[in-house]
């Protein structure tokens, strides 16, 4: 069985002393939540504050985002090294804010996810359809380009170690979720379209649902098979929220 995983994504939300309170709450309801590994993806200025209050618990931390450039002339970039001398062991590739807000194409988010990855991060690459794209039946298609764009550049060696996560660009931020079974199907075609690669990479590969994941519907998304957890926006702003979210992967 796949160990689960939930993962906070606090985007551009924070600040050093509402980050203490909410860290410190973490780290003292950590030992309630079971056999689940939890993790944080902060701003890049609040790394060394998550360094140093999660580095000796079981909490680990990471980033939103990184440069496909190892180092150079690249303004406001942060490269996959950086992030590793704080400690990250995650960072968020091609979120769906990132997609549509900073341009990102398959071709940058396939060379995020690489860069990522031989540095010896873990990239949670993310993938997901718009609406418009769900109406009109496009689902399935749209997260396989998606998918094959990283395959391709990458080789599916690197998805060994690596996480994927569902995320539908309507249920982000939205309060609607996917419901169990939309997830699942998808969930069900990535690992497949992984499999048609390599069968055992496919097999241990972690797949998050992500899309307004609450307390309240963690537990009947997780509980699908193809579900490995979840990456949380909104809801990992809050102590109990996040620990709630983390107990529902733990059942
Ligand atoms: C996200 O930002 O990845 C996300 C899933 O957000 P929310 O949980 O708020 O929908």
């Amino acid at each position: 069985m796949r160990p689960k995983l939930v993962v906070g994504n606090w985007k551009m939300h924070g600040s050093l002393s509402g980050n203490k309170n909410l860290l410190q709450g973490l780290v003292a309801g950590v030992g309630a939540i079971g056999e689940v590994s939890a993790s944080v993806c902060v701003p890049f200025p609040y790394l060394a504050q998550a360094q140093q209050m999660l580095a000796a618990t079981p909490i680990s931390w990471g980033a939103q985002n990184l440069s496909e450039h190892a180092q150079g002339a690249y303004t406001g970039e942060v490269a996959a090294a950086m992030l590793l001398e704080f400690g990250c062991r995650h960072v968020i590739v091609g979120h769906s804010e990132r997609r549509a807000l900073y341009g990102e194409t398959d071709a940058v988010v396939a060379a995020k996810f690489v860069a990522a990855k031989s540095a010896g991060l873990v990239p949670i690459l993310c993938v997901g359809e718009t609406l418009a794209q769900r109406e009109s039946g496009q689902t399935a298609e749209v997260v396989a380009a998606q998918m094959v764009a990283v395959l391709d550049k990458a080789g599916v060696g690197a998805f060994a170690g690596a996480v994927v996560a569902y995320e539908p660009v309507w249920a982000i931020g939205t309060g609607k979720t996917a419901s169990p079974e939309q997830a699942q199907e998808v969930h069900a075609a990535i690992r497949a379209l992984v499999a048609g690669r390599d069968e055992v990479i496919a097999a241990g590969l972690q797949i998050l649902y992500g899309g307004s994941v609450k307390a309240q519907n963690a537990g009947e998304i997780f509980v699908k098979p193809d579900i490995d957890g979840g990456l949380v926006g909104g809801a990992s702003l809050v102590v109990d929220d996040f620990l709630a979210i983390c107990q529902a992967a733990s059942r």
